[in-house]
């Protein structure tokens, strides 16, 4: 009985792969092509909830390639139920932060025998040493650019949460300012997106990406650049939401507008891989550094 029932667990397992693949091939492509770098431990358990959900980085290196090291040395924390924002130019690291934490790739350089890379941890276990998929059930994240499944809106939004009630759904999109978009298309929460379907706009892949994750409600948020792609009224109204649901969640901010993270309890300034500038909006300004001459131009940019 015991023989015959782990084979046929497997067998479950990889029919609902199958079964997920069809729905949705050019999807599992993608996570699969990305979970190459990423493997559970033999044994490796989840993440406990105990403990309060403070988020570290401890002296993390990490390279996609050998030969070119993209984050060095970096360590924070972020308390439980704070928020940190990391800001500074593109291509300085921002989002490999945040594909680290969420554990697409785990800290580390393949290949150099042994850099010393550091771990990040979530509520003080490291994130390579449980499973993959319980921090991803701890995190929710809106990536800088949002993939929707070639399925409904309403499975996009719902698969935050499976099993949600079409209510929640609805509340879920009216926060993240998409529902009237939606009741206006012909088939409303039953219209297909993604590539085969309805070709959504990258605001309104954001605004799902923000609903599905509101949805979640998970213990620990990550915002990418989130709402980079909206024009400033929708921007102004969904960090408001954004805000309201981050209250006493673990949260990552990626920034590209400075005023939307002034009230973080710690900011860092990332530039070429490293953290050249760390502490609370007001400190900075006071330091008259980075953080200040970014303040000052967006400030100007925005008066014209
Ligand atoms: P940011 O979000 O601050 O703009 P990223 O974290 O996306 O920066 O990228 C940091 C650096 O890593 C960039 O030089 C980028 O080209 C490189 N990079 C990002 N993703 C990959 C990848 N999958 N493979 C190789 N290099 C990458
Ligand atoms: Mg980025």
């Amino acid at each position: 009985m015991i023989q015959l029932y782990i084979p046929l667990n497997f067998l479950g397992v990889l029919y609902r792969e199958i079964k997920q693949s069809l729905t949705d091939l050019d999807k599992m492509f993608v996570l699969m092509e990305r979970d190459r770098e990423v493997a559970d431990r033999p044994g490796a358990k989840p993440l406990s909830p105990q403990g309060d959900w403070a988020v570290r980085f401890d002296d993390v290196t990490f390279a996609y390639d050998p030969a070119r090291i993209i984050l060095h040395n970096v360590s924070f924390e972020i308390p439980a139920g704070k928020t940190v924002a990391v800001v500074g130019p593109s291509g300085s690291g921002k989002s490999t932060l945040a594909r680290l934490l969420y554990r697409f790739y785990d800290v580390g350089v393949a290949g150099s025998g042994g850099i010393e890379s550091g771990r990040i941890t979530i509520a003080g276990e490291d994130i390579r040493e449980v499973t993959q998929a319980s921090v991803r059930q701890a995190i929710g994240i809106v990536p800088q650019d949002t993939v929707l499944f070639n399925d409904t809106v309403e499975y996009n939004i719902a698969y935050g949460k499976p099993g949600a009630s079409r209510e929640e759904v609805e509340e879920a999109a009216k926060a993240a300012h998409i529902h009237d978009f939606i009741e206006s298309t012909p088939k409303g929460y039953q219209t297909m997106v993604g590539e085969r379907g309805l070709k959504l706009s990258g605001g309104e892949k954001q605004r799902v990406a923000i609903a599905r994750t509101l949805l979640k409600n998970p213990l620990i948020l990550i915002f990418d650049e989130a709402t980079s792609a909206l024009d400033s009224a929708n921007e102004r109204a969904i960090q408001a939401e954004i805000k309201s649901v981050a209250q006493n969640k673990t949260t990552l901010v990626i920034a590209h507008r400075l005023s939307t993270v002034a009230d973080a309890h710690q900011i860092l300034v990332m530039d070429a891989g490293r953290i050249v500038e760390r502490g609370t909006h007001a400190e900075l300004l006071a330091r008259g550094g980075r953080y200040a001459d970014m303040w000052r131009l967006q400030q100007q940019s925005e008066q014209v």
